[in-house]
């Protein structure tokens, strides 16, 4: 019997950059870093793509904080921070299975 076990999950990635400033929700001063949180969907746990990505700055305590510009934030950060099998998983599975046909189809 042949199942496909897919789901969707949210991903926060804390990616530095800190600030102090005063929190509103938690009403203290507390420190900021920027976040990235992205919907990630996976085939087997393994094979993902990214769905949607967003850019905040979060108060570390309670995680709220404001939007940021995607373009502002890649310019602050060097390298793309999301996993690879996170972005390219899927394409990596799908490659893997075609390989996989064209190995059977040759070999019989
Ligand atoms: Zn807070």
């Amino acid at each position: 019997m042949f199942f496909i076990v897919w789901a969707h999950k949210l991903i926060l990635l804390w990616l530095g950059f800190a600030e102090q400033r005063l929190c509103s929700v938690c009403g203290q001063t507390r420190q900021f870093q920027l976040a990235l949180q992205y919907k990630l969907f996976t085939i087997y746990w393994i094979f993902g793509a990214v769905s949607q990505k967003q850019y905040f700055n979060l108060c570390t305590v309670c995680k709220h904080g404001d939007k940021v510009e995607a373009s502002q934030a890649e310019a602050q950060i060097q390298k793309n921070p999301i996993p690879f099998m996170h972005r390219w998983g899927l394409l990596v599975g799908v490659a893997a299975v075609v390989l996989l046909v064209v190995l059977s189809a040759v070999s019989s």
